[in-house]
């Protein structure tokens, strides 16, 4: 069975196309820039690679040109698009109303467009890559959606709820819904499995590091608290979003700068974060060079990350009672190993002890374990494959 997975974005479209019966990227790609200029790149797992400058007016445009380099000549890798026995959508948010992956039907499309108000740039622009999708394929092609927030619905009240009047909740429930919970929900099962124990046995921390970030509290495989809140902008110090803080300064300085609420927004999601504290850039490796060349601001915004992760684990170590594990993934948590270094040392207060070659071999797309046979607590680096969870759900949705 080949599955593809569709990850759609307000101006862009990525996908894989999965062979399902050794679960191999037959082919992957992304186009960019929708409704702009628009580029698309497409490659295949035998290395061959298709890159253009073409126009794409709207999502539909985007998906004939992944159809047409699937099939083609040079570049394809199926003979035709009978051969794709299903599409899976990742979606952001699925609220309150989507706790698990479904097949979409119209319901669920407007289950989707109900959800619009919570996260306006992600569910909007899947909806549009769904119906795409039903224009280029048609109805006989089943699609499925897994849905980011879904591993996160195990959460108790007290962790999901905020503490403004109740009313707020009931009205436009507003809560913690988290976000990342299918790279969660992967490198927590893929844990288990490399530990050789059943997952309903291990308290873990997993922590996705990337350009944005998310920490988990993952007790017997079911989720108790993670970091983002009702948006993506919550918890860990992130690329250009600030992570949590006391809301009084958003209200300061937005009275001091006279910003309105949108322009606040662009400030706390995308001038913050790294890129706000060192002044230098959003992305890790930038901000790591100019550390180690002296950058005093640099090293600050590092310093920030790093008590940050640190923190994370120690709350949610005591909301766990204990923990097995913890776990490092995406880009800045399968690639920085000197930030897992700085926060492993500082955890061996409770007993953490990492092997420092191990470590520092664990990088680009390596997976493995690399804390000591005397650590109290297992450490692991785990490279992230939401696609293939994606793709997994989708499988089993379609064969049930
Ligand atoms: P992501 O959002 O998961 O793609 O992660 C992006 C972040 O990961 C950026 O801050 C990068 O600096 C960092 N990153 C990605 N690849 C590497 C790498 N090979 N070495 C070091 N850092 C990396």
């Amino acid at each position: 069975m080949k599955i593809l997975v569709i990850n759609a974005g307000s101006s862009s479209m990525k996908y894989q196309l999965i062979d399902m019966t050794d679960e191999s990227v037959l082919a992957k790609g992304n186009c960019e820039r929708i409704g702009i200029d628009g580029h698309f790149k497409h490659s295949t797992g035998d290395g061959r690679v298709f890159e253009t400058d073409v126009t794409m007016t709207n999502h539909t445009e985007a998906f004939v040109q992944i159809k047409n380099a699937l099939i083609s000549e040079e570049y394809g890798v199926i003979k035709s698009l009978d051969e794709v026995s299903a599409v899976g959508h990742r979606i952001v948010q699925g609220g309150s109303l989507f706790s698990e992956s479904v097949i979409v039907t119209e319901d669920v499309i407007k289950g989707i467009e109900s959800l619009i108000p919570l996260a306006p740039l992600h569910n909007a622009a899947h909806v549009q890559g769904i119906r795409a999708c039903l224009e280029v394929f048609g109805t006989q092609v089943p699609e499925v959606v897994v849905f980011d927030t879904a591993f996160h619905s195990t959460m108790p009240e007290k962790a999901f709820i905020y503490p403004v009047p109740y009313e707020y909740y009931e009205k436009y429930a507003v809560r913690r819904y988290g976000f990342h919970g299918t790279s969660h929900r992967y490198v927590s099962g893929r844990c288990a499995e490399l530990m050789g124990k059943d997952i309903k046995d291990i308290k873990m921390v997993t922590c996705h590091l990337g350009n944005g970030s998310s920490i988990t509290a993952v007790d017997g495989g079911k989720v108790v608290d993670t970091s983002m809140g009702l948006t993506p902008l919550d918890g860990i110090m992130m690329g250009t979003r600030t992570g949590s803080l006391d809301p009084s300064v958003v209200t300061f300085i937005a009275e001091k700068e006279h910003f309105t609420p949108a322009e606040m927004d662009t400030l706390l999601n995308k001038k913050s974060g790294f890129l706000g504290v060192s002044g230098i850039s959003s992305d890790d490796r930038d901000v790591t060079a100019a550390a180690e060349a002296g950058n005093k601001r640099a090293q600050l915004a590092i310093d920030i990350l790093e008590y940050d992760i640190l923190k994370y684990i120690g709350s949610y170590t005591a909301v766990l009672g204990g923990i097995d594990a913890i776990v490092f993934t995406a880009g800045i948590g399968e690639n920085q190993s000197s930030h897992r270094s700085n926060v492993c040392h500082a955890l061996a207060y409770m007993g953490v002890k990492i092997d420092d070659d191990l470590n520092a071999q664990m990088i680009r797309g390596k997976e493995g374990k690399i804390s000591t046979e005397d650590s109290s607590v297992a450490v692991y680096v785990i490279p992230t494959n939401e696609e293939l969870v994606i793709a997994r759900d989708t499988m089993a949705l379609v064969q049930k």
